[in-house]
């Protein structure tokens, strides 16, 4: 297809991959982003092999393994904090880590810094205030008054996107699962050179983000999704994990002192099975297939498909054959990522058959080392 003017709603993480990876084809590209600080909170995401390999396809390899911290192996611990296991995690790319800790703030700067070099027109604190599509191109109003004409526009607006739901009104909203997970940030101790999950009732981790800093995770069940006050969630974040025994968790936890440090989320999940575009309009990343983090894939599925939707529109004659195609290569990945986190979740609630971790795990690897 020929150069577009191309509408990127929303200045996350599919959003600006998908900006580089369209910038690289010569697109017009403008990325909107209703947040005018363009902030990102401040814990870290582990990320597989597969999203190694795409960061290395979208050129952003050196940039990216130098803000993170790359590791090959999950070191498996006991409740009592005993390693039982240290399984090596296979390469995809060689030379490259299969797996890669990062700070989502370092991995915001990594992104936001390319799409910029790369040409891309960010506009911060404004969303949009209507969409028309008249077939041959999408006429958008803005909510600061301004307007604009696009050949196509892409919803990477996340879980709780706007674009979806001017799309498609009906679509299912996103679904609390009865888990949340707390996180923290540490600095990094010596032992913790790659994933250190412990095992136990609760779901406990440690995830090296740099040479300096490591985050924890804790996911717990809270049923009917409560509501905690910002300056209670460092003393219930140590409440939580207080029938942890491991010893290097317990002098952790004491350390948990910063309210504002605490990042608690709620565990919510969608799929949209259907198609993922209407007209012109697409969409990607979290706001059509929103994972619970169970297989760490919820970034990498959104980055790969910014890097299939741009492959898509420069082999089809038209945006729509480009988004059916899209849509087919994408659906059944992130099917099988957001049902496999569902169920491990499940699981872990005893709302469902327990899931072996390793197992799945070992499973996703195969599965996300297929080509894309
Ligand atoms: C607790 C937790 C842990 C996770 N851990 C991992 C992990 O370890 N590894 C991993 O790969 N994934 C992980 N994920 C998933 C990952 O964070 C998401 O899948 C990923 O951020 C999705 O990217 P996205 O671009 O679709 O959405 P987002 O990153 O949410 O970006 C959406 C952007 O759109 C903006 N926006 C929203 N509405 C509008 C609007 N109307 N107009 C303009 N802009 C708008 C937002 O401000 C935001 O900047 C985790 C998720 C959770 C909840």
């Amino acid at each position: 297809m020929q150069t577009l003017d191309i509408l990127i709603i929303g200045g996350g993480i599919g959003g600006l991959t998908s900006a580089i990876a369209l910038r690289r084809d010569g697109h017009a590209v403008t990325v909107i982003e209703r947040d005018p600080d363009w902030s990102v909170y401040g814990v870290g995401i582990i990320q597989q092999a597969n999203v190694v390999r795409a960061m290395s396809d979208l050129g952003l390899i050196d940039d990216y393994l130098s803000a993170g911290f790359g590791f090959d192996h999950v070191s498996v611990r006991i409740p009592t904090g005993r390693e039982v296991a240290r399984i090596p995690t296979p390469r995809l790319v060689p030379d490259l880590p299969s797996n890669v800790g990062i700070g989502r703030r370092a991995l915001h700067k990594v992104l936001g810094d390319r799409a910029i070099a790369a040409g891309a027109t960010i506009r911060l604190g404004i969303v949009v205030s209507n969409l028309h599509d008249d077939g041959d191109g999408v006429d958008v109003m803005f909510s600061d008054g301004s307007s604009g004409r696009y050949d196509i526009v892409v919803g990477a607006d996340g879980l709780y996107s706007q674009t979806r739901t001017m799309i498609f009104p009906d679509a299912p909203r996103p679904q609390f699962t009865g888990q949340s997970v707390w996180r923290y940030n540490f600095p990094r101790t010596p032992d913790v050179t790659g994933l250190c999950a412990f095992e136990g009732p609760t779901g406990v981790g440690l995830v090296p983000l740099s040479d300096d800093i490591m985050y924890m995770y804790v996911t717990t069940a809270e049923p009917g999704n409560p509501r905690f006050a910002r300056e209670s969630l460092a003393s219930v974040m140590r409440d939580r994990l207080s029938g942890v025994p491991a010893p290097e968790i317990r002098a952790l936890a004491d350390q948990i002192s910063d309210d504002d440090a605490v990042v608690y989320k709620p565990l919510e999940w969608l799929f949209l099975e259907e198609a993922w575009h209407r007209g012109r309009v697409v969409l990607l990343g979290d706001a059509v297939h929103a994972t619970t983090p169970h297989l760490g894939q919820g970034a990498g599925m959104a980055i790969e498909d910014s890097i299939v939707l741009a492959e898509e529109l420069a082999r089809a004659d038209t945006p729509e054959a480009a988004f059916t195609a899209f849509h087919a290569r994408r659906v059944e990945r992130c099917r099988y990522i957001v049902e496999q986190s569902h169920a491990i979740c499940m699981g872990q609630l005893g709302k469902g058959p327990l899931i072996q971790n390793a197992d799945a795990t070992r499973a996703m690897f195969i599965k996300v080392s297929e080509p894309i």
